[in-house]
């Protein structure tokens, strides 16, 4: 058993007002809210770090299943009880404590948005100090753990958000209601949204179970984002292979083909898919021939410099799209095939690329890529309860698939054959196999996987 999660997007509308979007004022209530949040949770992990000994205080209580008083630590529900009732002023507890007087300071914030402020300041007051604990422990002198920051994306927990998903026949919501901060007051305020038919399905699955939504502010977008969980039910890789139906589905990432999925069952290769990068590779590396020759004009890199910006913005947009249209590639053919396995290869650690600087920031974005790439079809693939095995790289391009037998790499330069390491076919000596060389290596990912030929050898050894 275990958890999926994604996240369902909601766009409010920002456009010109005569087009249906908001206004400026609304905009910055958001940014207002915002930031009282912050400030609130600010206030409550000064608190917190100030009373640290509270945090570590231990409870006794009467234990049902060993009949004896024991004790444990205090929990976080406890410490909120704790903390409000020193903060805050109610009719039981009329006088709070002078210098904490949350009352005082964020008058009329609505009782949930203080306690996700406090929940979120006990979180972070905790981490910060068992980290601070252990570094002591440690006794280096350098890395000492910092305060942390009480930044966050606020949490629209229920009671400060109101969005009708239901539909009404063709009528979709078209606006949310937002609890927000004018500055000075706490107001209910509309907003309207980006609602589409995509939209409301995916978040109104009921297979996925919906959470609290945050609100995502950018500098020119405001999102609410819904976490979504599902349980899942996957067998474990052990017991899948026991299976001698079991399908498996490997994955070679590269950069000109992106992914190279091959399928495999009862030892025949059955599908094969070859995912291309489109020319990104390309495109990218003449974007980061501008980027290295502004900075290289300049003298240094040119931080916060608008059009650099923009070209990254750009490149990171790419990168992006392209992770999560391989991943969706990789995942249509798992549901192909129900109770099959994922394997990939695991990554390895680069080594520093030799080359121009730009040829060197586009290996380390093809690398990023593949990380991505790998990171959303196994999230997007264990939603389908496609469990991912991963495998040890070690010469998955350089074995033949067929023999095992140690080949070698070669390309044509015209029509010269030239053997080089970085070929695109691959050639086996022993048998004369010759294949495409990712697609050679896809298959010898389904050997690493059964611990076929020279894997078999090392793995027992290993262990
Ligand atoms: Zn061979």
């Amino acid at each position: 058993m275990g958890q999926a999660t994604r996240t369902t997007k909601l766009a409010l509308h920002f456009g010109k007002r005569e087009e249906g979007g908001v206004n400026t004022g609304k905009r910055a209530y958001l940014e207002a809210t915002a930031d009282v949040l912050n400030q609130a949770r600010a206030f409550y992990l000064d608190f917190f770090l100030a009373h640290a000994q509270k945090l570590a205080e231990r409870v006794s209580y009467y234990s049902e299943k060993y009949l004896e008083m024991r004790t444990r630590a205090i929990s976080s529900n406890e410490l909120l009880t704790w903390a409000e009732a020193h903060t805050v002023e109610t009719r039981e507890h009329p006088h709070p404590w002078e210098e904490w007087n949350f009352s005082k300071r964020f008058p009329q914030m609505p009782f949930v948005y203080r306690r996700a402020a406090i929940k979120d300041a006990i979180g972070k007051a905790h981490s910060y100090l068992s980290n601070l604990s252990r570094w002591e422990k440690s006794g280096k002198n350098h890395g000492r753990p910092g305060r942390p920051s009480a930044g966050n994306h606020p949490t629209l927990y229920e009671g400060t958000v109101e969005i009708d998903l239901e539909s009404h026949g063709k009528e979709r919501a078209r606006f949310v209601r937002l609890k927000i901060y004018t500055g000075t007051t706490w107001i209910w305020a509309n907003y309207p949204i980006k609602n589409n038919r995509y939209f409301q399905q995916r978040l109104n699955d009921p297979v996925w179970e919906k959470q609290s939504p945050k609100l995502i502010l950018r500098k020119t977008s405001a999102e609410l984002h819904f976490s979504q969980t599902r349980e899942i039910s996957a067998k474990k890789i052990v017991e899948s292979k026991q299976d001698p139906d079991l399908v498996t589905v490997a994955v070679d990432l590269n950069v000109k083909f992106l992914a190279v999925i091959t399928v495999r069952q009862r030892d025949r290769i059955i599908e094969s898919r070859f995912v291309s990068d489109k020319g990104l590779d390309q495109q990218r590396y003449r974007h980061l021939k501008r980027i290295a020759k502004k900075q290289w004009l300049t003298g240094k890199p040119v931080k916060g410099e608008q059009s650099n910006q923009q070209l990254w913005r750009h490149i990171r947009r790419m990168n992006e799209s392209a992770a999560h249209r391989v991943a969706r590639a990789i995942t249509t053919v798992c549901a192909k095939y129900p109770g099959c396995v994922l394997v990939f290869e695991r990554l390895r650690k680069i080594r520093r690329s030799e080359g121009s600087k730009s040829r060197r920031m586009n290996r380390k974005q093809a690398n990023q890529l593949r990380g991505k790439i790998n990171q959303y079809a196994k999230e997007k693939a264990y939603a389908l309860s496609t469990v991912t095995a991963e495998v040890n790289p070690h010469g998955t391009s350089q074995y033949c698939s067929r023999c095992g037998t140690r080949g070698e790499r070669f390309s044509y330069l015209g029509d010269k054959r030239v053997t080089v390491k970085w070929g695109k076919l691959f050639t086996c000596p022993v048998c004369h196999y010759e294949a495409q060389a990712d697609h050679n290596a896809s298959i010898n990912l389904h050997h690493s996987f059964y611990q076929e030929y020279h894997w078999q050898p090392r793995l027992k050894r290993s262990g």
